[in-house]
């Protein structure tokens, strides 16, 4: 394949791609503007993603990758060779995934985008001291520097502290009778005793009579007197020096030294963790902590939501151009605008609501592609290629606008922006369109159009064409369901959920609905599992949490916890499934094969294969699980991870088994012409043809393509499927079992991810749950789902503490005539 002529040198202000053949791509051959919004449509499954991330991303990558060092090359060789004869005009790509933050990692939002480091050197150069203060540096402000974090936690905020009501849970005892429970038994414990009676305290009357100091030096004193002990117990015993240990002393003393893990864990029970007292629980030095800038220390800086932080922002702002020129004050004055100009982005994308101390891994991958997109404002980069998947996922309409006006801007600084997108808003706010298609799989797969938007018109055989130009499903009204039961919780509390009273209807389908951080997750993914599944304790099944618990994964607790006052109506449900966006699994190890059970019925009939019954093979040699079958260079992971400073958790293919996971006798084994590693290549559309003699798997095959996963590989790793994909797997996997009934089940955003063709797919098979009389509610921005729910509950009316609250209840109709709901143009131009 050539390189000529060279990259970006062509001269039309095109990208052109021709015999494109990635994944399902049918010899492509298509011409893309440069410097324009490009989106990528197409049903799930057609190849927008082969042809934007796996074509055009894969093949800037590798160019990059062939400038850099020989040596940092081969680091990184796992950047992947697409399948295609040429590009032109190629310039440098960015791509910006929906990813959830890793579950351990310690950023924050202020790390990610950067502001933390602007944070510091305002406070560094711009704060207000203490009286003969000295200036910090900005490291200084940083929890996670040696020179910033508070010295006694470590930075970690946390403190383990003892009190007196730790070390003495029974007051009313004597220390003969054992009230300093802390101390240790045994003989270690009597002479203890004997030593306090020599030093002169009363050990017979109860601990509460003995006078305050008396009480905090033998608990807490770091004094250690040596006295000689003549043993009360056994007169014929000779005296001896002991050392006194306080309470205090000896437990401090016991967490951190003993061998003993039980030692230690027993006298940790007379600790109790909490905020750290030096740093009030933030983390930082107590000189950091006394600087204030417009009345705040540094962590109620980064605890507070970002629309208030403009607020602040812009009074210091006010207030300094009024002051009197000083030394600093114009890096200040610099420093402030720059916070500003990137906060008020930020509140554009509708995170206003979120704090600078926000943990990632507590993030939706939608606000952390929007987080990086506004970091990407700021980079400087132009002439990139910024390749995006799906930004308006988890946006209300209401927040699309400022959205484009991101893309709008990265356009203007002099980038190219392509989107794979669903949202048919943004899709028509394009430059340029390029629609793929028809079908999903091998009935996709080409290009049907790249033009100008409005020319889509035109072609016939684009099913998005009917989503972007006609009116489907407009004026045509359904009669909502009526629910027979209600279930009622009363006084819900958590995150900006503040006494809140809700009633669900049951036996129908619900859409929760409202802007970015008004609380839909929070009260549908959080409240509803972890408040109800104790109260269904002792039903039929055991009730779970969680679909996921059932397939072996703890349902995540939230961090802070739930609370609700009552609840009534709990009678009508005896199960609770949460199909939430959370993996199907944390390492390459689960896949959809493994996470559905069709793999079980796969690896049987490779057993019975001839050749595996004439070696010895049983079902467990073709799992790449387990020691036998599977390649023991990667332990059957196909990968290896390269540990590298620039680009953390890269994955190099396993030189050995080249990524089949098995080694070579295993494969040599074949069902119907295909090993077992060739099998799980297969897609779910193509397996369900190849496994239609297993009937077990082709039961499960057929279930994920009615949720429009066709396309999906079987053997694809669940940490590369997107959120919106492992909620579908979630969902097909409960659909392939027996229907019950009085299940309530819970889904957060499901057409995230899904053509609008395939949303219609999907809400016939939400239908059909609750036809066989199970609840279902959904989280929604979708207005097309959100117009096919029975019943619409409107939280607002914005995000974060201006949140948290019912703005409107009803039917889509009673909604969409809501003169205060932010949710109801939208649904009014919908239902039309
Ligand atoms: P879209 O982005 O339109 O949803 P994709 O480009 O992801 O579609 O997928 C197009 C086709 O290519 C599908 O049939 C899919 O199963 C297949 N495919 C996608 N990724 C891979 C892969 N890594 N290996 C093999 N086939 C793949
Ligand atoms: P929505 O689903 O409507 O976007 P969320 O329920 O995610 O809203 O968020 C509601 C509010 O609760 C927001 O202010 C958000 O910042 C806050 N919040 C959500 N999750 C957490 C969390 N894990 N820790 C702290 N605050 C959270
Ligand atoms: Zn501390
Ligand atoms: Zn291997």
């Amino acid at each position: 394949h050539t390189d000529a002529p060279l990259a970006s040198q062509a001269p039309d202000g095109f990208v052109h791609v021709r015999g494109a053949n990635e994944n399902n791509l049918h010899n492509v051959e298509v011409r893309i503007p440069r410097d324009s919004i490009v989106a990528f449509t197409g049903v799930s499954g057609s190849g927008k993603s082969s042809l934007a991330f796996g074509t055009i991303f894969a093949e800037a990558q590798r160019r990059f990758l062939e400038s850099v060092a020989p040596y940092a090359r081969r680091l990184i060789a796992q950047g992947h060779t697409p399948n295609v004869e040429y590009i032109s005009g190629l310039p440098p790509a960015v791509a910006l995934q929906q990813r959830r933050g890793t579950a351990s990692s310690r950023s924050t939002v202020g790390t990610l985008t950067t502001l933390s480091n602007s944070v510091r050197m305002l406070y560094s150069r711009a704060g207000t001291y203490p009286e003969g203060a000295p200036r910090l540096d900005s490291d200084s402000f940083s929890p996670n520097t040696a020179v910033g974090a508070c010295p006694d936690c470590h930075g970690l905020g946390v403190a383990h502290t003892v009190t007196e009501e730790s070390l003495v849970p029974n007051p009313g005892l004597s220390i003969r009778e054992g009230a300093i429970a802390a101390w240790p038994g045994a003989w270690q414990g009597k002479n203890l005793r004997d030593i306090t009676t020599h030093l002169g305290y009363d050990v017979d009357v109860p601990f509460e009579q003995l006078p305050r100091a008396e009480r905090d030096w033998l608990l807490f004193t770091e004094e250690q007197p040596v006295v000689a002990v003549t043993p009360e117990r056994d007169r014929i015993e000779k005296p001896y020096k002991g050392r006194f240990w306080s309470a205090k002393r000896y437990v401090l003393h016991t967490v951190a030294e003993s061998k003993s893990e039980t030692m230690r864990a027993k006298a940790m029970a007379f600790m109790h963790s909490g905020p750290c007292p030096t740093c009030r629980g933030t983390g930082f030095r107590p000189a950091a902590l006394a600087v204030s800038v417009a009345g705040l220390d540094i962590a109620a800086f980064n605890s507070t939501t970002l629309a208030a932080l403009a607020l602040v922002l812009r009074q210091v702002a006010a207030a300094g151009s009024a002051a009197a020129p000083e030394q600093g004050l114009e890096v200040a004055a610099s420093i402030v605008a720059d916070l500003l100009s990137r906060i008020e982005v930020l509140i554009g994308l509708g995170l206003g609501y979120l704090s600078l101390d926000r943990a990632t891994p507590t993030l939706s991958p939608g606000e952390m592609q929007r987080l990086r997109i506004a970091t990407q404002l700021r980079s400087g980069l132009f002439g990139v290629i910024y390749v995006l998947d799906e930004p308006s996922a988890g946006l209300h309409p209401a927040d699309a606008q400022p959205l484009l006006e991101v893309l709008a801007a990265l356009k203007d600084a002099g980038n190219s922006v392509f989107v794979v997108e669903h949202n048919m808003d943004v899709v028509a706010s394009a430059d340029w369109i390029v629609d793929v298609g028809p079908k999903a799989g091998a009935g996709g797969g080409r290009v049907l159009y790249s033009g100008p938007v409005a020319g889509l018109e035109q072609v016939e055989e684009s099913v998005t064409r009917r989503f972007l130009t006609s009116q489907i499903g407009r004026g045509e009204h359904r009669v909502p369901r009526r629910a027979g039961q209600w279930l009622e919780l009363e006084g819900i509390s958590l995150h900006n959920l503040v006494d809140l009273d809700a009633s669900f209807p049951l036996g129908v389908l619900s859409a929760v609905t409202g802007v970015s951080g008004s609380g839909k997750s929070s009260l549908v993914s959080q409240v509803l599992p972890h408040a109800l599944a104790p109260l269904l304790r002792g039903a039929p099944r055991g009730a779970a949490a969680a679909g996921a618990a059932e397939n072996g994964q703890e349902p995540a607790a939230p961090t802070e916890q739930a609370r609700v006052a009552q609840v009534r109506g709990i009678e009508g449900i005896d199960r609770i499934v949460a199909m939430d966006q959370k993996p199907i699994g944390r390492t390459p190890r689960s896949n959809l094969a493994t996470y559905t059970g069709l793999f079980d019925a796969v690896r049987k009939a490779f057993a019975e294969t001839e050749l595996a019954k004439k070696r010895g093979y049983g079902a467990g040699r073709f799992s790449f699980n387990v020691a036998g079958g599977r390649c023991e260079n990667c332990l059957g992971e196909g990968h290896l991870e390269i540990e590298l400073l620039f680009l953390p958790g890269s994955y190099g293919l396993c030189p050995v088994c080249h990524g089949s996971r098995y080694n070579p006798e295993t494969l040599e084994v074949t069902y119907q012409g295909k090993n077992i590693a060739e099998v799980l290549d297969l897609s779910v559309d193509a397996a369900a043809e190849f496994l239609a003699g297993i009937p077990a798997a082709a039961r499960s095959l057929n279930t994920l393509r009615e949720v429009g996963l066709g396309y999906l590989s079987l053997g694809q790793p669940a940490p590369e499927l997107s959120g919106g994909e492992a909620q579908r797997i979630k969902l097909a996997t409960e659909l392939q079992r027996a229907r019950r009934g009085h299940t309530l089940y819970l889904l957060d955003e499901p057409t995230t991810g899904l053509h609008p063709a395939d949303v219609q797919l999907l809400l016939g098979q939400l239908g059909r749950l609750v036809d066989a009389a199970n609840t279902v509610i959904v989280v929604e921005h979708h207005m097309d789902v959100v117009a096919a729910a029975d019943w619409v509950i409107d939280l607002g009316p914005s995000g974060g503490d201006a949140g948290g609250r019912i703005v409107a209840t009803g039917t889509p109709q009673e909604i969409a005539a809501h003169p205060e709901s932010k949710t109801a143009p939208f649904l009014a131009a919908r239902l039309g």
